[in-house]
């Protein structure tokens, strides 16, 4: 059946002429959509009875089901979704004082295997469709208060091995739902094709790229499809990126204690990217813990404060990411998990 979450306007004007009925039926149909939060055709009460109807038979929204739910005491909320077909995904909802943003999925399961990562260990499933990521925050905004304003596409999957849904989800976003594209970051294992097209679409969005290590050996044991594509090439590959759009990209490095978080890592790293001349920030990000590859551990606090220190010491801006909604397995990929494996063990904080 037509799912209609994930058609433009322009298509779903199309799609009720096809039923007999004027356009202007489809903009109504999408402002429920995309405006209104409308899970049902039953709840566009500004269609007539009878097109309600015929729409039912016809089609299904599309929305996601909620198949498990969790609300962290920081007000983090995990979401666990039901995709048409019996799949899950998850996504979380980040509230913070000056604006929300949301983690989508782009993939149920992924292929790239890191070794840090819930998400990998469950394997590849399959790609989501353009809707399928566009519902997840449209689920998410029907629940809120507050405004969507951000979404990062760093839930499960590899955004860019799902190139096209990806980059139509992100149109949607931008056109049907309203929210700036600046606002809207994909964040990438380095996939080296995917990030020279992305140089060539008309899309101000932020490119996230997570990088992990300062050189080929320590990153191939980290992602082992990193292996595909030298950080030479990756490196590259970004450069071309902020020479085409005119956009600083942001580069992501998960600290693992004793693994990639010394300050001579830091400065190697500070030093490859200097090499190539790329602006950008760096986001560490620490380890967040979870039943993957023996031995890795959550990095010491001053790891992370001498890390950052040796990074702006050579003139590298840096962020952390703040941890939020630990108690809720809120990193990637581990709620699926915890609910797969041990249906009831939630709200159990992972890393003290
Ligand atoms: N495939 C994309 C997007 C999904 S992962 C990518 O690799 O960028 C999104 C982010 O979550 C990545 O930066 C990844 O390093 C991080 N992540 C995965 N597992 C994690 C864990 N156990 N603790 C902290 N961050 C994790």
């Amino acid at each position: 059946m037509q799912h209609l979450l994930g058609l433009t306007t322009k298509e779903l004007q199309e799609f009720v002429q096809g039923l007999g009925q004027p356009a202007y039926r489809g903009k109504q149909i999408a402002t429920w959509i995309y405006q209104r939060h409308a899970q049902t055709f039953e709840a566009m009460t500004d269609l007539s009875k009878e097109l309600r109807g015929k729409l039912t038979s016809a089609a299904t929204v599309g929305y996601p089901t909620v198949a498990h739910k969790d609300v962290a005491p920081d007000e983090t909320i995990k979401y666990l979704f039901d995709l048409p077909g019996g799949q899950r995904v998850e996504s979380v909802y980040l509230p913070y004082s000056e604006r929300v943003s949301v983690c989508l999925s782009s993939q149920v399961g992924c292929a790239a295997g890191c070794t840090f990562c819930a998400t990998a260990q469950g394997g590849f499933g399959r790609n989501l469709t353009a809707g399928e990521i566009v519902g997840q925050l449209l689920f998410m905004q029907g629940e809120s208060a507050r405004r969507i304003s951000h979404a990062v596409y760093m839930g499960m999957g590899e955004p860019l091995w799902n190139y096209e849904n990806v980059v139509k989800s992100l149109s949607l976003l931008h056109n049907e739902v309203g929210m700036s594209l600046r606002n809207l970051t994909i964040s990438t294992v380095g996939v080296v094709p995917g990030i020279l097209a992305l140089a060539e679409e008309d899309l101000p969005i932020t490119l996230a790229v997570s990088l992990h290590a300062p050189n080929d050996d320590l990153r191939a044991e980290l992602i082992p499809t990193a292996r595909k594509w030298k950080l030479d090439e990756i490196l590259a590959a970004c450069q071309q990126y902020a020479m085409k759009t005119g956009r600083n990209l942001t580069f992501e490095y998960l600290m693992i204690g004793g693994v990639n978080d010394s300050p001579e890592h830091a400065q190697e790293l500070a030093k490859v990217l200097k090499a190539k001349k790329l602006p950008g920030n760096v986001n560490l990000i620490p380890f967040n813990y979870v039943e993957t590859k023996e031995g890795f551990r959550r990095p010491e606090r001053e790891s992370v404060a001498k890390f950052r220190e040796v990074l702006e010491k050579a003139g590298r801006t840096t962020t952390q990411r703040m941890t939020r909604g630990n108690a809720i397995s809120a990193a990637c990929g581990q709620l699926r998990r915890t609910i797969e494996l041990k249906p009831r063990a939630l709200n159990i904080a992972e890393n003290g």
